[in-house]
């Protein structure tokens, strides 16, 4: 009888779809070791001052050094790290690590003035975010100021009270909140308002053609003048040209964020910006 229901069930899976949950429960189980073996890494990119030019900070993107894939972008793996949960534990992992390293930073009087790390709606629905932040900014004695957390509106979605609590707490802890890709989620003008957040990132889909496609243009338009109106920053991601730039600048924007500026870079080539960015203008 199983045996009849179980041949019944595999006519519905084609050898190809079985194929791709096997591949899938490889890669899933690839990625529960990749932090023991270290195979982490972030890379860092710069934030820029949109008229006076000056370096504002860095986002953290994580990357994965897979021994047979080679280097993995984030969206081949983050999306199943948030499936598996398995994003819990490689988020703190993220977390950790970019504020050890502004902690280097600091003692190397090259710091920037905040690092930005991205966490998953999943890490905010659980309340141990609050309790690992507050642990990992006491471990490497930052100052909370120097840690901002990009997060989507995303998290409306999924366990909005807790999530909103976790964001009332990480406050009161000090440190910077960003809402990323913001335009494309589902935050309402009164989310908006309880999130409190002190950015707002233009989502590089309005960015990229904002010179030539004029709904991109009213819509990164509106934004601003949402920001302004709120008291928040706004940082445009996703530039690649000076164009863009000057767009952005004259319709009031305060940052960028894009391939103009830099690629994400590794930590010693990032470093070496942030020495050169010191020297260029000495405090
Ligand atoms: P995001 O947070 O919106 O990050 C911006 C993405 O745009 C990055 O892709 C960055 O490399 C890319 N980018 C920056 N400037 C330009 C540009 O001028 N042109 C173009 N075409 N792209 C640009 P990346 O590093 O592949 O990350 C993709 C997404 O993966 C991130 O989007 C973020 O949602 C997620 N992610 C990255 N690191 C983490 C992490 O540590 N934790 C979590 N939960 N998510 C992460
Ligand atoms: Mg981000
Ligand atoms: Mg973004
Ligand atoms: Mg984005």
């Amino acid at each position: 009888q199983a045996k009849q229901q179980g041949r019944g069930l595999l006519r519905f899976f084609s050898p190809e779809m079985t194929q791709r949950a096997k591949e899938r429960l490889r890669m899933e189980g690839d990625l529960r070791r990749a932090i023991e073996r270290d195979e982490l890494l972030l890379h860092y990119q710069p934030q820029v001052d949109l008229r006076s030019g000056e370096l504002v900070g860095l986002e953290a993107l994580v990357r994965w050094h897979h021994p047979q894939r080679g280097l993995v972008p984030p969206g081949d793996f983050i999306p199943l790290a948030e499936e598996s949960g398995l994003v819990v534990g490689l988020g703190e992992w993220v977390l950790c690590t970019a504020c050890r390293q502004m902690a280097l930073w600091l003692e190397a009087g090259v710091a920037p003035r905040q690092t930005a790390v991205n966490v998953s709606a999943v890490q905010l629905s659980q309340g141990r975010l609050v309790e690992r932040v507050s642990e990992i900014l006491r471990e490497t004695g930052i100052p909370p100021e120097r840690l901002e957390l990009e997060i989507t509106e995303s998290f409306i979605m999924a366990d909005r009270e807790q999530s909103f609590a976790s964001l009332t707490e990480l406050r009161a802890l000090g440190v910077r909140l960003s809402i990323d890709d913001f335009g494309t989620g589902y935050a309402s003008f009164g989310y908006l308002q309880r999130i409190a957040a002190q950015k707002l990132k233009i989502d590089l889909s309005f960015v990229r053609d904002v010179t030539t496609n004029s709904g991109n243009a009213s819509i990164v338009r509106a934004i601003i003048a949402l920001g302004r109106s709120l008291g928040l920053a706004v940082i445009a991601e996703g530039v690649e040209s000076t164009e863009q730039a000057e767009y952005l600048r004259a319709l009031g924007c305060d940052a960028i964020q894009g391939y103009l500026i830099s690629r994400p870079l590794p930590v010693a080539e990032i470093t070496a910006f942030l020495e050169q960015a010191r020297s260029a203008s000495p405090e």
